[in-house]
């Protein structure tokens, strides 16, 4: 089953808790109204969806 990770192109490193990667199609907090982020790396709030990249991972 696909899953996806954020990345913060900011840092280079993940935006959230890299065991929290979401099933495709529901990465809830892309959908909020109000996105806001906390970078798990670097602690930069991420307020522009454009900041992150998503990718897919296969989890072991
Ligand atoms: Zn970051």
């Amino acid at each position: 089953m696909s899953r996806i990770l954020a990345i913060h192109t900011g840092c280079g490193g993940p935006a959230t808790d890299e065991d929290t990667i979401y099933p495709e199609q529901q990465i809830s907090f892309l959908n909020d109204e109000a996105f806001t982020l906390t970078c798990f790396t670097c602690l930069d709030e991420i307020s522009d969806r454009e900041e992150l990249r998503l990718t897919e991972v296969n989890p072991q």
